[in-house]
Formats: C-alpha cells, structure tokens, sequence
C-alpha cells in the first residue's frame, strides 16, 4: 500500500539528494490553503509551493480556463504556430508594467529561465556584459542564475566554475549588520577596482529577498541604484519571481519603493501553480536581442498562459493586493503576541511588506545570534501539527509564511494557531 513511508524509501532508492525534501510526506490531494498526504492527513499550507499560489491550490477559475485550453490544443510552439492566450497575456502584463512608457513582454517556464534571458535581453540591449548581483540574492539554479545568486552552499558547491562577469556586492540587512552605506560603497569600490560601469549591462536585485531571508530591499538603495543605472546607462532588473503577483501589498514588490526598473522576471504565482515565467521589459530594450536568440520548446505554454490569465482575473476580482495588507497586519499582529510569551523560541525581526512576512529564531530574547536548530524543530513540530511551514535566510534561522491570499479567515487562524504550538514545542 502507498503510505509516506513506503514513497520515502522509493523516494531515496529512485532520486538523488541533491533535489533536497523538506519533509518526508507526500501528497495526494489539494484545495484552496490545505493539502492531504497520502496517508489522509490534512495540513494548513503556509508554504504555498514556494510562493507560487498566491491564488491558492486549484483555484476553480484557474482549472475552467485550464480545462477550456486542455479542450482545444495543449501544445504547438509559440515558435511554430502562435496562439492568442500567449499574446493576450503579454498584453496584460504590458499594461501591468510598473513603469512609464511602452512594454513588451516574452514567456518562459521556470524562474531561473526568465533571469537567464533577462539577463541575455540586457547585454543584447546594452552591449555590455557585466552583471552586479547582491549578497544572499537568489536567482535560480541554472549555470548563470546560479552565479547570480549570492550563496555558496549549497548552490555553487562542486558546480564550478561559474559563468564570468557577475560580481555581488552586499545586500543591507540590519540584523546581518549591513547597510546601505556599505552597499554604496563596495559598488564604489567595485568601479575602482574591478569594472568600468561603461561594461556594466545590468543590475539585478530581488524587491524582497526571498530565499536569503525575506528582507526588504530599502527604498534608499533602490532609489540610489536607479541614480546609477541612469548615471552609467546601466539596466535595473527587479527579480520579481517571489515578489510578484500581490504577495508584497502591490502587484509588484518593486511598487513598494516607487523606483521604476527596467527589466522584470515573473514566474511562480502568475500561474498558479503551472509553470509559466517570463520578462517585462521597456520595449525598446526587449525587442534588442535577435529573431530566434530568445524562447524555448515549451515556453509560454498555452496551458500555462490560460492559467495565467485566469490568475489575473481572480487577483482583481478577489481584490487580492487589499487582502495581502489585511492577512499581513494581521499575521503580524499574531506573531507579535506570540513573540511577547515567554515559553515559546525566541523571535525576532518581524517584518515584510503585505502578506511577504517573516521572523527570525535566535538564541535568546534580545539576541541577534541565529538558531538554525530551533528553526528546524520549528517547521518539524509544524509539520507535526498538520502545518507546512517554509524556512529561509542565509543564516537557516527565518520561518517565512507563504500562505495563499484566498485563505479564509477560519483557516489562517487555524494555521496560526498550529504556529503558536510549533513555537512552543520547539522550546525545547
Ligand atoms: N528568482 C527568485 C527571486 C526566486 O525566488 C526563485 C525561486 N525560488 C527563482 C528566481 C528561480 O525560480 P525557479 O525555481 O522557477 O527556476
């Protein structure tokens, strides 16, 4: 009989470790903010497959635009015969671009494959080749998403060498002990030392950093990185493939700020749980790169593009940019009580723009000091409650709440209330 156990044992026979689990059950159904395993047990899902159900597990919107496409043809190459739901979604993200002027979009599949094209539509556009990324970013695991990204373990380990060209300076997190002076300064320094800004196609930056611990770019950098790019000729890609689609408060997470960016990637919940990604970009930098440079077999699948569409219907029609404001105050509001008991970890550093929010575990009330430990038992004592619970950050110490925007109140304080326990629990 299928059980979690008997799945974990072919799981490790069948596929190798470096596609690491979080957790060793299995799934077998989901709907809205739940999941079942296969051993019938139900979750709250906080985790949101990785920030890419904004809209929630089988939206029923989602699935009668899906099975409409799936009616009339699953597969025919954008590149070969076009179709309409990949144009008419362009268009849509075109209108939603959060600059001014004219926008062109283009479609992907994976997140990683967006920032590689960015990444390719820049230097076309620019001439240039270098690209500045920051400390703790992450972009994706391909061989250039890769060297954007600004970990080492485990994402560049054994994989070298990298592409060139890339160079990091450090991203401003007040509990890491960096700021934004510090940021400018190593991008001074970086103009003296190493490149020559007239070489520099691009900046990349995450509105929100996601996988390095959910810190909020501030507004300060951003608007200085603007001055820059407008200063050198240099291009601002916003990797919007966490932050977008209403999780921060705005359709975009870069909105936030007020700075306008040049280039954007999308991916995870702009299909709600299809695989769709793409780049918005100023149009006369996008249409930079040659007829055939840019696409893919499968990119901008019509399946996905029906999803897509559907997906923007339901964040307008369902007001999903108020609802991430109201979850956010509220899940806020929760963990800051939850943080003032004494019997739970210790927490710190609550924070994230609209429904982006997380906290950090550290050794101690008024600590700084991470405690990857206790995280860890944390999301295993979640787990235990029936709660899929993300961690995150450069340190392995952040619980981030990914929870669909669609959730209903009921079960949001059902989730937290499986939370509070974990947190408890965990205070071993
Ligand atoms: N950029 C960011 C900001 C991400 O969070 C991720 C995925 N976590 C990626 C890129 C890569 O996306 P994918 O896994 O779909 O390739």
């Amino acid at each position: 009989m299928t059980s979690n156990a008997s799945l974990q044992s072919r799981r490790v026979a069948a596929i190798p470790r470096g596609v690491a689990t979080a957790y060793p059950v299995f799934a077998k159904r989901a709907e809205g903010s739940e999941i079942w395993d296969v051993d019938d047990k139900r979750y709250v899902d906080f985790g949101g497959g990785i920030a890419v159900l904004n809209t929630g597990h089988r939206h029923p919107k989602v699935i009668a635009a899906v099975r409409e496409q799936l009616d009339a043809f699953t597969h025919t190459a954008f590149q070969i015969v076009p179709y309409e739901p990949y144009i008419e979604l362009c268009e849509k993200l075109n209108a939603l671009a959060p600059f001014k002027g004219e926008a062109k979009s283009i479609l992907f599949s994976t997140g990683a494959e967006a920032v590689e094209n960015a990444v390719k539509i820049a230097r076309a556009a620019t001439g240039r080749t270098n690209v500045i990324a920051f400390t703790g970013a992450f972009h994706g695991r391909t061989l250039m998403t890769s060297a954007l990204t600004g970990k080492v373990a485990p994402y560049k380990k054994k994989f070298g060498p990298m592409p060139g060209g890339i160079w990091h300076v450090p991203f401003p997190v007040s509990q890491l002990g960096t700021t934004v002076a510090d940021t400018l300064k190593a991008i001074e320094y970086l103009f003296r030392a190493d490149v020559d800004p007239v070489n520099v196609a691009a900046f990349i930056i995450e509105p929100v950093q996601g996988e390095g611990g959910f810190h909020p770019a501030p507004t300060e950098l951003l608007e200085a990185l603007r001055k820059l790019c407008d200063q050198h000729g240099i291009l601002l890609i916003a990797d919007e493939v966490q932050t977008g689609f209403a999780r921060t408060g705005k359709m975009f997470g870069i909105e936030n700020s007020g700075v306008e960016p040049d280039l954007l990637t999308i991916a995870k919940s702009l299909a709600g749980g299809f695989p769709l990604s793409g780049v918005i970009g100023r149009a006369e930098i996008m249409d930079a790169a040659e007829p055939g440079g840019l696409g893919g077999t499968y990119a901008g699948s019509p399946i996905a593009c029906a999803a897509a569409l559907a997906v923007l219907d339901v964040i307008a029609e369902e007001k999903l940019i108020d609802r991430a404001n109201s979850l956010g105050d509220r899940i806020k509001g929760e963990l800051a009580r939850f943080a003032r008991r004494n019997d739970t970890v210790a927490m710190s550093a609550i924070r994230g723009p609209g429904a982006m929010v997380a906290f950090d575990i550290v050794k101690g009330r008024g600590s700084e000091e991470p405690d990857a430990d206790a995280t860890k038992r944390v999301t295993t004592a979640a787990l235990a409650e029936g709660l899929v619970l993300l961690s995150c950050g450069v340190n392995a110490n952040t619980i981030r709440i990914l929870m669909p925007l669609t959730i209903s109140d009921e079960i949001l304080a059902e989730g937290l209330g499986k939370l509070e326990k974990a947190l408890v629990a965990a205070n071993a």
